[in-house]
């Protein structure tokens, strides 16, 4: 039975150094202050603003929420984006995901200044990650990387194999891991014959979304299991979060596991502030 990656218990530790090191910063007359823009239409969008809000609170971080309805102009999202670069107390911007889909996400995320994009989004934040130059790492990524480390003493040579390629988790977290000298393998929705490529990895992170995905046959015995899905399902009238990975099945051969909710999750946020604590710090 693998041993349990417990996300949860990793980010409460996690947050209370960032509150010991905010009072610091705070001592020295900075309050780190991020500003969490939600125009989503997705229910489930309020709840991780609120979530953000909340751990900003106990951490000591100032937090300012905007709130837009689905009918909201792409213009006033842009409006406020430059706004927010130029108040010297907002130190980091956070443009919640998913956008109504009249709004063009990449177009908005670019209008945040380099310097206060907390989730390393902007191109040329993701441009630094890939070429290896300091900046703004996206929280997810940065998270996982964490849980890996507390498994893994070393991950140099290491062969990761990381399932998704979006520019806010698979993308950046395939170079992260490259960055960390493990041997990366990217897989996709046109990859091919998933499952044997995924039996070489000493480390599996699915980023896909869909439930059940990675099965006991995906997982080489001993390997490490990281699953970023988060998925809503109902059955028999009850609703509840899963991964993508079948983890009653998964958890028999792998060596250490994730598990969803309490894994990846509360890492996201604990470097959201985490983040905005170096963004009111270092730039
Ligand atoms: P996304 O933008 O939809 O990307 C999904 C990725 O999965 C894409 O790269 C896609 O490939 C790939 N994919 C889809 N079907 C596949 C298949 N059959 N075989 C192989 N690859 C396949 O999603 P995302 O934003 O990266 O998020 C992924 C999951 O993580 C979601 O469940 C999301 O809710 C969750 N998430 C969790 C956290 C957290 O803090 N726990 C944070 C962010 C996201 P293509 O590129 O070829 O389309």
């Amino acid at each position: 039975m693998a041993k349990i990656i417990n996300g949860r218990k990793i980010a409460d530790e996690f947050c209370e150094q960032i509150k010991e090191r905010v009072r610091e910063v705070k001592k020295n007359g900075t309050t780190p202050c991020v500003a969490l823009v939600n125009a989503s239409d997705d229910p489930a969008s309020e709840v991780y603003i609120s979530k953000k809000k909340k751990l900003a609170e106990f951490v000591g971080i100032s937090s300012m929420v905007y709130r837009f309805d689905d009918k909201v102009k792409e213009s006033s999202l842009a409006d406020l984006i430059r706004k927010l670069n130029d108040d010297n107390c907002v130190h980091a911007v956070l443009l919640q995901a998913p956008l109504p889909k009249n709004i063009r996400f990449r177009e908005l995320v670019n209008l945040i200044h380099p310097d206060k994009d907390v989730d390393g989004l902007t191109t040329l934040n993701q441009g630094r990650l890939f070429s290896g130059e300091p900046g703004v790492i996206p929280c997810t990524p940065l998270g996982v990387l964490h849980l890996l480390r507390t498994v893994h003493d070393r991950l140099a040579g290491l062969h990761a194999v990381v399932i998704g390629r979006s520019s806010i988790v698979g993308r950046p977290l395939s170079q992260l891991l490259l960055n960390a000298n493990c041997t990366v393998t990217s897989l996709h929705s046109y990859s091919q014959d998933l499952a044997s490529i995924c039996r070489t990895a000493d480390i599996l992170i699915s980023a896909v979304g869909k439930p059940h995905f990675v099965e006991q046959d995906f997982v080489k015995p001993g390997a490490t299991v990281i699953d970023v899905g988060v998925n809503r399902m109902e059955e028999n009238g009850m609703k509840r979060i899963v991964g993508d990975v079948d983890f009653d099945n998964v958890s028999e051969v792998a060596g250490a596991i994730t598990q969803v909710p309490n894994g990846v999750g509360p890492m996201t946020v604990a470097y959201l502030m985490h983040n905005t604590l170096k963004l009111a710090c270092c730039y």
